[in-house]
């Protein structure tokens, strides 16, 4: 398999097999594909769209590039969520500590910002003393005593969206519902959550600027759910 044909199939409008997602994701990952050619499938993608199963594939992969978290120490089914990217970001220090205290566990690893969004990691260290880093055991053994944790998410989960995001970021290649939806999905399937509630903002300073793109935004995930 070459990654030359890969790219070549997808400007050609074709549909990516799961074999050829994966190789792409695995080789990119491991820094055995360079980022020009992983730029030019991206464009491709880009410009000729995934479909949901390509899409799927591609979240699969990108979660099983790194560490995929185990939270069945902690009793209930955990709860997570994630909010698309909104300029307050004010979600989660209102609603976690909310569903909480209704008695459902909230298992949550937020992001920092991104581009113009705000991140609750960089808003909760504003506060003095507060650590956003936490050993998964400490993460846990909260969790089961409080109801809540809140921490950063370790630097090996999704190792490959990382490097994706930061080559979309510098290639015009962010606001595709495929790559959104399967960069958010693959960290938050790897966190370990049970439920995982999506709160998709819509408007001038969203990733999506009006309400359909932000149903077909919310659709994409929860069918990659
Ligand atoms: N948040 C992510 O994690 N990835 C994107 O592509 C957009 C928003």
């Amino acid at each position: 398999m070459r990654i030359y044909d890969i790219i070549k199939k997808k400007r050609d409008n074709e549909v990516l097999t799961k074999e050829e997602i994966n190789f792409f994701v695995d080789k990119y990952s491991k820094g055995e594909i360079p980022d020009y050619q992983a730029s030019a499938l991206l464009m491709a993608i880009y410009l000729n769209k995934m479909n949901k199963q390509e899409t799927a594939y591609l979240t699969e992969a990108m979660m099983n590039s790194g560490e995929v978290i185990d939270l069945s120490e902690i009793k209930g089914i955990k709860v997570d969520k994630h909010s698309t990217g909104g300029v307050g970001d004010k979600t989660t220090i209102a609603l976690a500590p909310l569903v909480a205290a209704c008695k459902a566990p909230v298992a949550k690893m937020s992001g920092r910002g991104l581009g113009h969004t705000g991140g609750t990691l960089d808003k909760l260290e504003s506060i003095p003393g507060f650590s956003i880093e936490m050993e998964p055991s400490k993460f846990i053994e909260s969790v089961n005593k409080h109801n809540i944790a809140v921490c950063g998410q370790t630097a090996s989960i999704a190792v490959a969206d990382k490097k994706m995001y930061a080559l979309r970021d510098v290639t015009a290649t962010v606001d595709n519902i495929s790559l959104i939806a399967s960069s958010i999905m693959c960290k938050k399937l790897a966190s370990g959550a049970d439920a995982i509630v999506l709160d998709v903002k819509t408007g001038d300073g969203a990733f999506m600027k009006t309400i359909d793109d932000s149903f077909a935004l919310a659709k994409e995930m929860v069918d990659i759910g």
